[in-house]
């Protein structure tokens, strides 16, 4: 497919672009980064007839604390999150999940925002974002409405967001000084791997085991990103130990209703679910430990 015959637009304010977005038919299409929305197309997946470059647009590149929030810019790229200190010391797990992202080249190129706009049940930052509390804030020419990261998401490739509007924010709750946070993902090889099975969990824990709550997130095991609330219910209170794990692992393995597909079996992602969020949590507690 010749890509060089599409027509791009790049406006040069998030006003202009959104007045582009009001004359949005569905045939035009956001780009940032370009990873996934240009190799889809390729595929033969999605063929706009006008892109509209976001990659000019400045002011959606931020990370800041406001509050008690972190927002950050859709523009932001995985490498900004790994480098970001804010993003390191108050939301480790998304620095754990932008670092297993393709590789160096897609992570220097591709967004938070693309991660997000792809809807993929397997996007890697969007279980951290899950347990975060995430909130997406969507903008058109009509004002700004500000979503939970879970009602976003409809469905593979599906989401709440209208063609007119567009993500110009992502809020996160930052960590506290007694949460820990984990992801981990498997995938066909060590990197430029798609998510076979991933997952994200943040506990909170008082001074000593003991576990005060938490949260779990699991991706790539049905169409959406779902939370684990059968496992979360087991973490409160309960100290943070291996018969803990174990347990969680089997109940992991219950609530996960994955499907057979290209990548992987059903049978297979259920397994790997229980064995990544063991993984998980033994690496939260050996980090609990040397606090
Ligand atoms: C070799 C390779 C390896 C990869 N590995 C991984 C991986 O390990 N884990 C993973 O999660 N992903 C992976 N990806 C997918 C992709 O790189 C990431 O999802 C990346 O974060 C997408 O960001 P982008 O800026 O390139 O998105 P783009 O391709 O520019 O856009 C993706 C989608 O998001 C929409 N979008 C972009 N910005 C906005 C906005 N501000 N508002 C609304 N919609 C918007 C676009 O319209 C489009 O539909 C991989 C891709 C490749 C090619």
């Amino acid at each position: 497919m010749n890509v060089s015959e599409i027509d791009v637009i790049t406006p040069k304010s998030v006003l202009e672009c959104l007045e582009i977005l009001a004359k949005n038919r569905g045939e035009y299409r956001l780009i940032a980064g370009g990873t996934d929305a240009v190799v889809r197309m390729k595929d033969g997946h999605f063929r706009p007839s006008v892109w509209i470059n976001s990659k000019d647009l400045h002011s959606l590149s931020f990370i800041k604390q406001v509050e008690n929030e972190i927002q950050i810019g859709p523009l932001c790229t995985h490498t900004e999150l790994i480098r970001s200190p804010l993003i390191r010391e108050k939301a480790d797990l998304i620095v754990e999940a932008a670092r297993q992202v393709g590789a160096t080249q897609i992570q220097n190129m591709g967004t938070i925002g693309g991660n997000v706009g792809t809807a993929s049940p397997a996007g890697d930052l969007i279980p951290t974002l899950y347990v975060l509390s995430a909130r997406i804030e969507l903008s058109s020419l009509n004002g700004k409405r500000v979503i939970p990261v879970e009602e976003f998401f409809l469905g593979p490739g599906k989401t709440d967001m209208k063609p007119n509007e567009m993500i110009t924010k992502i809020i996160i709750t930052p960590q506290t000084e007694n949460e820990l946070g984990i992801f981990e993902k498997l995938g066909p090889r060590k990197s430029q791997a798609i998510s076979i099975v991933n997952v994200a969990c943040s506990l909170q824990m008082d001074a000593n085991r003991k576990c005060l709550g938490g949260k779990i997130a699991f991706g790539s095991v049905g169409p959406t990103v779902i939370r684990a609330r059968k496992c979360e219910s087991m973490l409160t209170l309960a100290n943070l130990d291996e018969e803990m794990i174990e347990n969680i692992g089997e109940m992991a393995w219950k609530e996960v209703m994955p499907i057979s597909d290209i990548r992987a079996s059903a049978g297979y992602r259920r397994d790997m679910a229980k064995a990544l969020l063991k993984r998980g949590l033994f690496r939260l507690m050996k980090r609990w430990e040397e606090r």
